[in-house]
């Protein structure tokens, strides 16, 4: 049903103007209310807060669909549901909880989180971004840069330094409004993909917040990170199997289509076996990702599985979207077709929430447990 859901909505309302959003790097704010009222800005926050109340099934499904019809569309959702909206719900105390959620689970407030800096993205805990105490406020200076929704949201999850460089217990995690004085958005990324999808800097001078605003405890905001980013994972690899999917769907429709020779190019086995190793890896990726959903869902740990699944997942969408410009020839090279986008959004994958190679790190540590 949110398959179905998100396809009727999709052919409406992102089908007819994503080349447009992708062209002009424009990132439709708008959608993302229109996706709120859906429900699937609050997929996995309970009805009690708003939310829709789902678990990772339901989750990955969303993700997965609306990736296939914009990658940029269901990373920005990702984002705003895993990251922003999943950090205050996980480390939150109920007053937070009630004050945000309700509001980020409709898409009222677009969220943002900050961890990533200039000189610090898979070294994350070697920040430089400060939080000093001062009285009843923290004030915060740095920045924070390559941040989903730097600009455009509404309210901001930041991690900041309030400890010792190299301590894992010296940062902290701190809800920070828009409009607060000494918090802006600042450039905006020009990017390969994910063009549709805001990526830019956010940037505090002596941003004063309230105490109140710290999310957890002091020094919990690193430990805090990793844990939303077990789960976080599990979107990105959701994202990935989406462009995966979509790029096969669309080679087979079109190598049965397309003739060379007097033939359909899929009754080519050098085609048809192309075709057989797409389709095998995006079952993999699946089943690797309903392995991960399924710990999350039972609140089992999740480190190996969400970074098994998101490693395998990202590195599939980069190779079948690879494979499936080839299989369109010329036109895969152009944009009459979706799978050129495909080939550049996948890119992100294997790079944002942690790199494969990062991935590879979190595996091997598990296994040599
Ligand atoms: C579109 C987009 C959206 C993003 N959204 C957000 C967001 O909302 N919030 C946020 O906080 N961040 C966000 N990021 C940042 C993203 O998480 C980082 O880009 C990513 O973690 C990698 O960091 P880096 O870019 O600094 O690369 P680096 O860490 O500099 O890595 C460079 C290369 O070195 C490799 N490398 C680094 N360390 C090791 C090691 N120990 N062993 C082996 N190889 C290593 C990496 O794998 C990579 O290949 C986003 C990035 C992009 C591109």
């Amino acid at each position: 049903m949110i398959a179905d859901m998100i396809r009727d909505f999709g052919a409406k309302e992102i089908t007819p103007f994503r080349l447009d959003w992708d062209e002009r790097n424009h990132f439709p704010k708008e959608l993302f209310h229109k996706l709120g009222e859906l429900g699937l800005m609050g997929v996995l926050v309970p009805i009690e807060y708003g939310g829709s109340g789902f678990g990772y099934f339901e989750y990955v499904t969303a993700i997965a669909e609306l990736s296939k019809l914009d990658p940029s569309v269901g990373l920005s959702m990702a984002a705003h549901n895993s990251l922003c909206t999943g950090h205050i719900m996980l480390f939150g105390n109920e007053e937070q909880k009630k004050k945000y959620i309700p509001k980020l689970a409709t898409c009222e407030t677009l969220g943002a989180w900050g961890l990533t800096e200039p000189n610090t993205g898979s070294d994350a805990g070697n920040m430089k971004t400060v939080a000093k105490e001062d009285g009843d406020t923290w004030i915060i200076n740095g920045a924070k840069n390559f941040i989903t929704h730097g600009i455009s949201g509404d309210l901001a999850v930041v991690i900041a330094r309030t400890g010792e460089v190299g301590d894992s217990h010296g940062m902290t995690a701190f809800i920070v409004e828009r409009g607060t004085p000494g918090f802006r958005g600042g450039r905006k990324e020009n990017k390969l993909g994910m063009r549709a999808s805001e990526t830019a800097e956010m940037i505090f001078e002596d941003c004063m917040v309230p105490k109140s605003q710290v999310l957890g405890n002091v020094g919990d905001g690193f430990i805090q990170s990793m844990k939303v980013l077990d789960g976080g994972r599990i979107s990105i690899a959701a994202l990935g199997l989406g462009i995966a999917e979509g790029a096969l769907e669309e080679s087979i429709k079109y190598s049965k289509e397309r003739e060379q020779f007097g033939k359909p190019i899929s009754s080519f086995q050098g085609i048809s076996f192309k075709l057989a190793d797409m389709a095998t890896q995006v079952e993999a990726a699946r089943l690797l990702i309903y392995k991960a959903a399924d710990l999350k869902n039972r609140g089992e740990k999740v480190t190996l599985a969400s970074a098994q699944a998101k490693y395998f997942s990202s590195e599939v969408a980069v190779s079948v979207s690879n494979e499936a410009v080839q299989i369109f020839g010329g036109y895969g090279f152009t944009k009459d077709y979706p799978v050129e986008k495909y080939y550049r959004d996948a890119k992100l994958c294997t790079i944002g929430e942690g790199t494969s190679e990062i991935q590879k790190l979190v595996i091997a540590r598990e296994v040599l447990k």
